[in-house]
């Protein structure tokens, strides 16, 4: 057995695919210490540089001290405390949905929606480049499940208008994790309706950087907030917003609905009510720190006009996500590995995370970036450009 798991493992490494963990011996931030040395880091989805802010850290502590380290049960049971009920309402407030629900990850929070409202007789579809979780969910949902190709609504209007099943259920990310480009949620908002259908909308990478306040995709287009309530709404707590978590934002029926039926809301301990009372803290200062989605902008254009004329192509983000497109997958290391030697670390994404052929460097920018930080990167992808 031991045998057959070597095998497997230098299949990986042979195709270029092995993942090595880096160990960081300090603080997220966007200068890391990595081995005893110190590197310039494009790689975290700490986009506001929330992950070390020291109101954060005091808050922590400070909810430690009022509510001690552990939640000690599941919120069905006597986990559920006074932090976990006023950040729900508060995230609910400003998010400017019905009602919210904490999950420990994101990854449960898709799962417990798609399982929750999905099952044999359902369907669900998902745009290809979906994140995996949303792709877990819906197998272990046992719903007939279809993807449709990115972005792809008219293939997505067909396959919903063919499905009989009794209950469909749309998922998709709104920002799309691993290339930085924006649902057309309107659209999918619109077909939802004309199909009866809810949609699961994922914004992992949308919250806290998105819209007026950093309120998230909902607000991002023009004015008018977009509502639906065939809408649910999915935003992790451990990205922008720099902490850990997730919450689920819906009409009533669907909460009580998670809270009754999803799996992994019941049967899972409560996360410790410090978190919460952080996030609490993060939520001020993504709504009062606009600067701090100002500054991502103008690092995010100095990043675009600097590698304008670069060999790799950037794929067109207007998100923090900046994806370098290299292609192949010994390529991709091949530039991590160099910019890593000049001190920058940028992680080279590959199958089966993104599509065969289409590695790339995951760029990731953060409002604790400066414009040295961003001019540094420039510069060495220009010289790596010439001798690779
Ligand atoms: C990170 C991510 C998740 C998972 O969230 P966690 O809280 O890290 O489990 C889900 N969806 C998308 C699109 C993500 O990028």
């Amino acid at each position: 057995m031991l045998t057959d798991l070597s095998v497997q493992l230098r299949e990986r490494e042979n195709a270029g695919l092995y993942r090595r963990r880096l160990l960081l011996e300090g603080p997220q931030t966007t200068q890391v210490t990595v081995a005893g040395k110190h590197y310039l880091a494009f790689c975290s989805n700490d986009y506001l540089g929330l992950a070390n802010h020291p109101a954060l850290i005091e808050a922590a502590c400070q909810g430690a001290r009022r509510y001690g380290v552990g939640s000690g049960a599941s919120h069905l049971i006597c986990g559920h405390s006074s932090a976990h009920h006023t950040l729900e309402e508060a995230l609910a407030r400003f998010v400017d949905l019905p009602g919210a629900l904490l999950f420990s990850t994101g990854y449960m929070a898709n799962q417990a929606v798609v399982t929750a409202l999905a099952g044999r007789a359902d369907a669900v579809f998902a745009d290809k480049l979906n994140h995996a979780s949303l792709n877990d969910a819906a197998l272990l949902s046992r719903a007939t499940f279809t993807r449709y190709p990115h972005l792809d609504l008219a293939k997505l209007a067909r396959y919903l208008a063919e499905s009989q099943a009794a209950c469909k259920l749309v998922v998709t990310d709104a920002v799309f994790s691993m290339d930085g480009d924006i649902a057309p949620v309107a659209e999918l908002l619109t077909l939802c309706e004309q199909y009866n259908a809810w949609l699961l909308l994922d914004d992992a990478h949308g919250f806290g950087v998105l819209g007026k306040n950093g309120k998230g995709v909902l607000h991002a287009f023009g004015g008018r907030k977009l509502h639906s309530p065939h809408l649910i709404y999915m935003a992790t707590l451990g990205k922008a917003a720099g902490v850990f978590g997730a919450f689920v934002a819906a009409q009533p029926e669907v909460i009580a609905t998670l809270i009754q039926f999803a799996r992994t809301y019941g049967y899972t301990t409560a996360t410790p009510p410090l978190l919460s009372h952080t996030v609490l803290a993060s939520l001020t200062l993504i709504e009062q720190e606009a600067w701090r989605r100002e500054k991502l902008k103008a690092l995010m254009m100095q990043l675009r006009t600097g590698l304008e004329l670069c060999r790799w192509p950037l794929l067109p983000s207007i998100t923090p996500i900046q994806p370098l497109m290299v292609g192949g997958s010994e390529d991709a290391v091949r530039l991590s590995e160099g910019l890593r030697n000049k001190g920058i670390l940028v992680p080279a994404i590959r199958p089966p995370t993104v599509p065969q052929d289409q590695a790339r460097l995951r760029i990731s920018l953060s409002a604790a970036h400066s414009e040295e930080d961003i001019r540094r990167l420039v510069e060495a992808l220009h010289d790596l450009a010439d001798i690779l």
